[in-house]
């Protein structure tokens, strides 16, 4: 049973006469998408997602391990059933964490068994707007998907397919970093909804905190989350064979070590 986190109330209008007394409390679900490659997942993805379900009352975040990213396209990534079997393990002590298999391979990226995946072209590539209105398929109206990011991946938000469209669907969940200003985040926003340069100018000096809510845009920010890892550092520190429990969870490492990924 899925705890409903907030109400929203809802008068039916089948019957006109009746329409003051028909009050219906409907409960409604934050939700959120939190989408990576997870090459692997690490306790930089963890912290963002752990602070953002306490801050928002997110019911469930789900990790979508991305098929095809299409911004990694050159990178030759850890196979699909790899990465997303890192993300169960990584995600199974959290009840609201759930692993999900929306960017799972139907096709022939990505597929197969061996230990690594072949770079995909465009045709193949997961587009984060497809996923969102995917998951929005399996969602009430009347909950509110939030789609979760870091920093880094957020400033070439304005690049993603249908940019616009990605702010429609749902309000956006930042991990900032600091050295990043409001006005970084604003202008990293798509041509159409970035405010005008004179409005922008006087956030440059602001951090990058609080909540930026614009018309057709709506970004919250989160400045708690201060674990500067990477999975690129440890894909490298498991080549030059360090220990690697300060950067993803135990059951995560085991698996990297048994299946010898990225050595
Ligand atoms: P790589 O080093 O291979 O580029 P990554 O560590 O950035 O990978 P991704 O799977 O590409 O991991 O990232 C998924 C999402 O998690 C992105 O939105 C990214 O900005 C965010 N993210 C990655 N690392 C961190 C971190 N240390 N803290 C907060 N967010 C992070």
């Amino acid at each position: 049973m899925v705890r409903a986190s907030s109400f929203a109330v809802c008068v039916s209008d089948h019957e006109p006469d009746a329409r003051a007394q028909m009050v219906v409390w409907e409960p409604f679900m934050n939700i959120g998408l939190f989408g990576g490659s997870f090459d692997p997942i690490h306790h930089g993805h963890v912290a963002l997602a752990r602070a953002a379900k306490e801050r928002f009352e997110l019911s469930r975040i789900y990790f979508v391990t991305a098929n095809a990213p299409p911004h990694k396209q050159r990178q030759p990534l850890a196979s699909y059933f790899h990465r997303y079997a890192m993300v169960a393990l990584a995600t199974m002590g959290e009840k609201a964490f759930v692993p999900s298999l929306l960017e799972a391979p139907g096709g022939a990226a990505g597929a197969g068994t061996s230990s690594k995946s072949r770079p995909t072209d465009q045709a193949n590539a997961n587009y984060s707007i497809d996923t969102v209105r995917r998951m929005k398929q399996s969602l009430k109206k009347i909950d509110r998907l939030f789609f979760l990011i870091g920093m880094d991946a957020f400033s070439d938000i304005a690049k993603w397919r249908e940019p616009e469209a990605l702010f429609r669907e749902c309000e956006f969940i930042v991990a900032s970093r600091p050295g990043y200003s409001l006005a970084d985040v604003a202008n990293a926003l798509p041509e159409s909804l970035r405010p005008a340069r004179a409005v922008s100018q006087p956030f440059a000096k602001q951090p990058a905190k609080g909540d930026l809510v614009l018309r057709g845009a709506t970004v919250h920010l989160l400045d708690s989350v201060h674990q500067p890892v990477s999975a690129t550092a440890i894909r490298e520190a498991v080549v030059a064979k360090k220990a690697l429990r300060k950067f993803v969870d135990a059951g995560v490492e085991e698996y990297i070590r048994k299946q010898a990924l990225y050595s």
